[in-house]
């Protein structure tokens, strides 16, 4: 508790493990909180990723989350396989506390907790969770072989989500509240070229249906207004995601949709010597390698801060 850190990061996907790369080869020994269970970030739960400068022939997201690791282990950084359960970030030395009840005291803390999936908000979503409604194709798409699913939303997630599950299912059906796609092109011509996708447009889930498992859902559409039981085996919910910025209640300036609030195009937050990088801010890029890029600019914003400090 005595030892006062020069900078703690907390988070583990791109931006988290960046700023930990830049801040370890400034020689600012940073200490990183990977997560207890979320080590790596967003990117474990993915496959291919096709979009990653310097990958030719692409990636597997775990592998490429498995590399930034061993380079931020590379140059010192200790890394910390649990959470920060609470933080003071008001005084001029942050303190922090995680799961195992350990304390720490820091010049600055680098926040890079990013964003957590988003649900339809629906009763029977939550009870039916892990019994057939899904945020992870990744992760239990192979349970679902042979059956009939439906993914909801119209992004590059479920257009991802719907590919990867079309190696299990007989049928993927995606379920879209609008009559058209917010995915990248190429997403949406790959998912138009695979015959077991189809297309249920203008049209939103209402309930999830099913007493210990989903058997199916109920529709509305949303330019007839009628409403529709339909059967289906499973549900995965992709409709994008929400920062993960619950801890940060009260401590910083947050939006009125959660993200961290930074100064300009810097990392700086309202509160001296905490910055803020990746989904936990981003509204708009949200991408692996743009918050690799806010990362970088963590570190060096930390870094430019403890020099004048
Ligand atoms: P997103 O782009 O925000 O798309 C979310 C989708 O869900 C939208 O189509 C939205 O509908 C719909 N939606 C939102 N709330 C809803 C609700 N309550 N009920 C029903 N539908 C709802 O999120 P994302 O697909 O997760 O992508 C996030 C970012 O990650 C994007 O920048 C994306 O490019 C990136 N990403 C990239 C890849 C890749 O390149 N391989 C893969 C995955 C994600 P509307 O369209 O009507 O708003």
């Amino acid at each position: 508790m005595s030892e006062v850190h020069e900078v703690v990061i907390v988070g583990s996907g791109p931006a988290g493990y960046t700023a930990a790369i830049y801040a370890a080869r400034a020689q600012l020994s940073p200490i990183l909180y990977e997560g207890s269970v979320t080590a790596g970030g967003a990117l474990m739960n993915t496959t291919d990723v096709e979009n990653f400068p310097g990958f030719p022939e692409g990636v597997m997201g775990p592998d490429l989350m498995d590399s930034l690791r061993k380079q931020c282990e590379r140059f010192g950084t200790k890394l910390v396989t649990d959470d920060i359960v609470s933080m003071d970030l008001s005084g001029e030395i942050k303190v922090l506390t995680d799961g195992s009840g350990n304390t720490l005291k820091a010049k600055s803390v680098i926040l890079a907790t990013g964003s957590a999936y988003k649900e339809i908000g629906l009763v029977n979503e939550k009870r039916l969770s892990g019994r057939g409604v899904s945020w992870c194709a990744t992760c239990d798409g192979f349970f679902f072989r042979e059956k009939v699913l439906a993914v909801v939303g119209g992004g590059d997630s479920a257009m991802e989500e719907a590919n990867f599950l079309t190696r299990f299912a007989t049928k993927v059906y995606v379920i879209h509240r609008r009559d058209s796609l917010r995915a990248s092109k190429i997403m949406v011509e790959r998912a138009n070229a695979n015959p077991k996708i189809e297309f249920i447009w203008n049209t939103e889930v209402i309930d999830v249906l099913g007493d210990d498992k989903v058997s199916g859902l109920k529709l509305r559409n949303l330019v007839t207004g009628e409403e529709s039981d339909k059967d289906f085996d499973g549900l995965f919910v992709a409709i994008g995601h929400l920062p993960r910025s619950e801890l940060l209640v009260g401590q910083i300036d947050l939006d009125g949709e959660g993200y961290v609030k930074v100064d300009g195009r810097s990392t700086r937050t309202n509160q001296a010597g905490v910055f803020a990088c990746g989904d936990l801010v981003d509204h708009t890029y949200r991408q692996a390698i743009t918050a690799a890029g806010s990362g970088c600019q963590a570190a060096l914003d930390a870094e430019r801060f403890l020099a004048g400090h």
